[in-house]
C-alpha cells in the first residue's frame, strides 16, 4: 500500500469524532492535543468498554462460581486472546498483563534475568532507550555482577549496527533494544538485530511502547523473544499492559512476584506455581484495564494500522519541512526510517519556555530529557521540545503548532 493512497482514504475527522476530550478548550483556544508519546487520549469504545465492565459485569476473575465472576473471567481471558493477536503471539498463554511496558521489562530482567545472567555475562542496551530500558538491567548488573553494554546511535539518531554487531560475544545473555525510540522517533530494524542476538546465544527484548501505536507488530516476524508494551499509549487506559514471552522462555522461568492467583499448591514445606501466564500475574490483576485495552487494539485495527501508519507519516513529514523552515529552529533525530515524533530544540529558548508559550496557544508538548537522558547527552542538549503524533492529530493542528512557534520566535528570537 503506497503512503499517499492510505493517507488520502484516512478520514481524520471521523476519528477525531471518537475522541470525545478533543472538543476540550484548552487557554480560550481549541485543544492540540500533541503530547501522544507520553499519553494518548481515549475514544469512545475505551471508555464504553471500562464502563460496561464495572456496570455490569464487575467482578473478581478465576476464582468465583458466580455468574458475575464467571462473565468477568471470560472477559479478561478474550481480552488476552485479543493482544495475542494484536502481536502476532502464537498462544494467549505467552500474554501476561502488567501495569505497562516499565513493569513488563521488570519482570524479565528480575525472573529471566536472574535465573540466566551470571557474574562476568554482559546486556546490551542502545544510548537511545528510555530509562525503563536501561534501569533494570543496570539494577540486575549490579546484583549479579553482569556489565550493561550500550551499543552508540549516530548524529541522525540512527543506531550504529555495526557497533551493536561487535558488542556481541557469547558472554552476551540479552540485548534489549526499544523498536521506536519517544524521544527521537527512530525506528530500529528489530529482526535484524534479532537475528545478530540470536547468532550469539542471546535473548531479545524489545520495548515496544512507541510502537503498538504506530505501526504493525508481529513478534514472530520480528523474531522478539519478549515484547514489551503499554495501554497509555496505544489509546487504552493507564496502569495496564503486556507482557509478550515465547512460550518455552515462560515455562523455565521463576515467578516474579508472589501471591494468590499465581500458585498451585501452597504449603509451609514449598509451594508449587500456576502455569503461564498465571504463574506471572500474582494478586487481582487490572481486570478494567485489560478489558480497556483490548477495546483499544480492536479499535486500531478498526482504523487500519497500515493506514494509521501512513497517515502519522504524512504529517510528520509535513511537521517536518515546517518547523525546519523556521529560523532557529533545529531537529532532533532525523534517522531513515523514524515515525511520529518531532523533537527540536530553539537556538534562543529553553524548551520548557516553549512548552509554556505553546501551552498558552493551546498546544500540548512534552518538554524535557524525555526519560532519555542519553540522548540528550549524545546530542549536547539538556532537553528537547517534542511534539508527538496521533491518529487523530491533522496538518491544521501542525500548523497551530507552527504558528505558535512564531511566538516563540516573538519572545525570543
Ligand atoms: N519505553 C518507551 C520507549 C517509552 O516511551 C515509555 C514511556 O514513555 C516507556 C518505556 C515506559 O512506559 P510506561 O511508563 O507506560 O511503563
Amino acid at each position: 500500500m503506497s503512503t499517499t493512497s492510505a493517507a488520502t482514504r484516512y478520514d481524520v475527522e471521523r476519528v477525531r469524532r471518537d475522541f470525545p476530550i478533543l472538543d476540550r478548550q484548552v487557554n480560550g483556544k481549541p485543544l492540540v492535543y500533541l503530547d501522544n508519546a507520553a499519553s494518548t487520549q481515549k475514544p469512545t469504545a475505551v471508555i464504553e468498554a471500562v464502563r460496561d465492565y464495572y456496570a455490569t459485569h464487575n467482578a473478581n476473575i478465576h476464582r468465583g462460581v458466580h455468574r458475575l465472576s464467571q462473565e468477568a473471567t471470560a472477559a479478561f481471558e478474550a481480552a488476552r486472546a485479543t493482544m495475542a493477536r494484536f502481536v502476532g503471539a502464537e498462544q494467549s498463554e505467552e500474554i501476561i498483563f502488567t501495569r505497562g511496558t516499565t513493569e513488563s521489562i521488570n519482570l524479565v530482567a528480575f525472573s529471566y534475568g536472574r535465573a540466566n545472567v551470571k557474574a562476568g555475562d554482559e546486556i546490551v542496551v542502545t544510548e537511545m532507550e528510555h530509562h525503563s530500558n536501561i534501569i533494570p538491567w543496570q539494577l540486575l548488573c549490579e546484583q549479579v555482577g553482569a556489565v550493561l553494554k550500550p551499543a552508540p546511535i549516530d548524529d541522525t539518531g540512527d543506531l550504529i549496527l555495526d557497533e551493536l554487531e561487535s558488542l556481541l560475544t557469547e558472554r552476551t545473555k540479552i540485548v534489549a533494544v526499544g523498536h521506536v525510540s519517544n524521544a527521537l522517533g527512530t525506528i530500529n530494524p528489530i529482526a535484524r538485530i534479532a537475528e545478530m542476538a540470536h547468532a550469539v546465544g542471546a535473548v531479545l527484548v524489545v520495548d515496544g511502547a512507541q510502537a503498538t501505536p504506530h505501526a504493525t507488530v508481529d513478534v514472530r516476524a520480528l523474531g522478539a523473544d519478549f515484547y514489551a508494551c503499554s495501554g497509555h499509549k496505544m489509546y487504552g487506559p493507564t496502569g495496564i499492559g503486556v507482557l509478550y514471552g515465547r512460550r518455552e522462555l515462560l515455562d523455565a522461568m521463576p515467578p516474579y512476584q508472589g501471591g494468590g492467583e499465581m500458585i498451585r499448591t501452597v504449603s509451609f514445606e514449598g509451594s508449587t506455581w500456576a502455569e503461564v501466564p498465571h504463574k506471572f500475574e500474582a494478586g487481582t490483576p487490572n481486570i478494567a484495564g485489560a478489558i480497556g485495552l483490548a477495546a483499544a487494539a480492536d479499535y486500531l485495527e478498526s482504523l487500519g494500522r497500515e493506514a494509521i501508519a501512513a497517515h502519522e507519516l504524512d504529517l510528520m513529514a509535513y511537521g517536518t519541512a515546517h518547523l525546519e523552515a523556521i529560523p532557529g529552529v533545529h531537529m532532533i533525530g532525523t534517522a531513515r526510517e523514524k515515525t511520529a515524533v518531532l523533537s527540536f530544540v530553539f537556538e534562543s529558548a529553553h524548551p520548557h519556555d516553549i512548552g509554556t508559550i505553546l501551552d498558552n496557544e493551546g498546544v500540548a508538548v512534552r518538554t524535557g530529557h524525555h526519560c532519555a537522558q542519553p540522548v540528550m547527552k549524545h546530542f549536547g542538549v539538556p532537553a528537547t521540545a517534542r511534539a508527538s503524533l496521533g491518529v487523530y492529530n491533522t496538518h491544521e493542528e501542525i500548523d497551530a503548532l507552527v504558528a505558535a512557534m512564531g511566538k516563540v520566535r516573538e519572545l525570543f528570537a
